[in-house]
């Protein structure tokens, strides 16, 4: 049997990680992510990873965004030596993701500890450092799509694209159980058909077992077309107002989709001339390596390359690096497009063209990603008149765009779509999603696809067999040591087996004699096993 321990992701949207062990002991790890969205749910980042990161042997990254890799760091820092497998994107993307959250990490801490010294001078440690993300650099191993590796003896995996964000991974795993392979697949996050940039998700026909992203498992998209004339809506309003159009974005993916828009009104000669900031390193670093890997495009972008276009650049786009440029860029007069993060107002340079213009009538904000709870992009777009940004109360009087058809998610309808291409009828584990978006998915699940469907808890190990499943109490990892564990599960299940047969043997009355001894003969053989392992 395989046991699946649910470390982050479950009921939430940030921090998904599962780690995996196969009853032969081995060991891995489905992505290692940061735990987003306020104070409490960062806390999380801090808790003991109940089992040991240097018995780790394999990492399998399905993508680069933080909410799936921001822990790698830490996973170093606390001991892992193993191999990260991802995509050739996403090991990329790693690198400048990685270094940038180290960097918040260091100045975040650096913050807390000058704001400590004013009561007591406790120093406040970073999560990780640089150091530590420059190590955890150096264990990637990328590798290609749609090819099946064997990292170690009895585990095989293939990424295949799952249309999310350059390089994303759809991860399809097969670990050695007795006569057949079980077979998991893990969806990591799942893009749409037909979304901007990125190939369609791979459809796959066979698992076992199937955990299933839900983050707007509750939710229809609009269609890309209405969200790029409510765009247009948002540039006039503000450029009417002479006021700015802000866009708080992720640096990967959701900034290079709106360049992409952006580019697309700009020759068809629908946009305004106004300045274009991208006011993000780290996008500008991420735009770059998209630049870099045209053989990941779809045909849509790919034929803007061929018409000899750059998909994310326009003569009146500027990238700004410096802290100085970003600054110049609240002193400007006048309209200007800002696309800068980070996507959910939390953290970034955001936050100071927020505190600039939130509170100008005429602004418009256009929120184009999504907003965990507890973010003040999610107060914002709940409604709140006020919000906290750097330290201050500002007031929100900008036009509040909520535009959903940039996703970078299946809504409802695509995640039952590709779910009901497989043929194995698996079971379904609903994680990454609130609540509310996983019940209602693994209601429209159970009743148009008739699959089983599970939404685990936080910590929760579950138990897996070829076609059956079990979940044991949310019990801290690693209370027993690893072999006897396996013993522990090895005679519970021979147990079982013993009870099955027993009642068989009863119930069967016109068996021959021979079935009956040899059923006899087994039954004797079993208890014997059970009790040499029981010593
Ligand atoms: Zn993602
Ligand atoms: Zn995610």
């Amino acid at each position: 049997m395989v046991r699946v321990t649910c470390l982050g992701g479950v009921g939430m949207v940030t921090g998904s990680s599962y780690l995996i062990e196969s009853a032969a002991g081995k060991k891995v790890l489905v992505d290692c992510g940061l735990f987003q969205g306020g104070k409490n749910m960062e806390e999380r980042n801090w808790k003991e990873w109940g089992f040991d990161p240097a018995r780790i042997s394999t990492l399998f990254l399905t993508h680069a965004h933080i909410d799936h890799s921001g822990k790698i760091p830490k996973l170093v820092k606390d001991g892992f030596q193993g191999r990260i497998l991802a995509s050739p994107p996403t090991a990329e993307l790693c690198s400048i993701m990685l270094l940038d959250a180290a960097h918040v990490q260091e100045m975040d801490a650096e913050w807390q500890t000058r704001k400590n010294k004013r009561r007591s001078n406790m120093e406040v440690l970073p999560l990780y450092t640089t150091e530590d993300a420059e190590a955890s650099l150096r264990l990637f191993a990328p590798i290609e799509k749609d090819k099946i590796v064997e990292p170690e003896p009895g585990i095989r995996a293939r990424m295949r694209n799952s249309g999310h964000i350059l390089g994303s991974s759809v991860l399809e795993l097969w670990v050695e159980e007795g006569r057949a392979p079980l077979k998991m697949v893990f969806s990591g996050d799942l893009g749409k058909k037909n979304q901007l940039i990125v190939q369609d998700p791979h459809e796959i026909f066979d698992a076992d077992y199937l955990f299933l992203e839900s983050t707007y498992g509750n939710r229809l998209h609009r269609s890309l077309e209405e969200s790029k004339v409510e765009l247009m809506e948002a540039i006039q309003y503000a450029v009417s107002h002479k006021e700015k159009v802000l866009i708080p974005a992720f640096a990967v993916e959701r900034t290079q989709e709106l360049l992409y828009i952006l580019g697309e009104f700009q020759r068809a000669g629908r946009l305004p001339k106004i300045p274009i900031f991208v006011d993000s390193p780290l996008a500008i670093k991420a735009t770059q390596i998209f630049r870099k890997n045209k053989k990941y495009y779809d045909k849509e972008a790919q034929a803007i390359v061929d018409q000899g276009y750059d998909p994310f650049d326009m003569p009146n786009l500027r990238f700004t690096e410096s802290t100085e440029e970003s600054r110049a860029i609240n002193k400007s007069e006048g309209s200007a497009i800002i696309i800068a993060g980070n996507g959910m107002c939390t953290a970034g340079r955001i936050r100071h063209h927020l505190k600039h213009n939130l509170w100008r009538p005429g602004t418009s904000l256009v929120i184009v990603g999504f907003q965990a709870q507890g973010s003040t992009g999610r107060q914002i777009v709940d409604g709140a008149k006020q919000v906290r940004i750097l330290g201050e109360t500002v007031s929100v009087k900008a036009k509040v765009f909520t535009i959903g058809g940039f996703s970078a998610h299946a809504d409802q309808n695509d995640l039952l779509e590709w779910a009901g291409h497989f043929e194995s009828n698996p079971r379904v584990f609903l994680v990454h999603g609130e609540p509310s978006a996983s019940e209602a998915l693994a209601a429209k699940i159970r009743e148009r696809l008739g699959l089983d469907v599970y939404i685990p808890k936080w910590k929760e190990r579950l138990v897996l067999k070829p076609r059956e499943m079990a979940v044991e109490e949310a019990a801290e990892p690693e209370a027993l040591p690893d072999f006897q564990a396996a013993m522990a599960n090895a005679i519970v299940e021979l147990e079982n087996q013993l009870k099955n047969l027993k009642k068989e043997v009863r119930s069967r009355k016109n068996m021959g004699e021979d079935d009956v001894d040899r059923l006899k003969y087994i039954e004797e053989e079993i208890k014997g096993m059970i009790e040499e392992r029981r010593q």
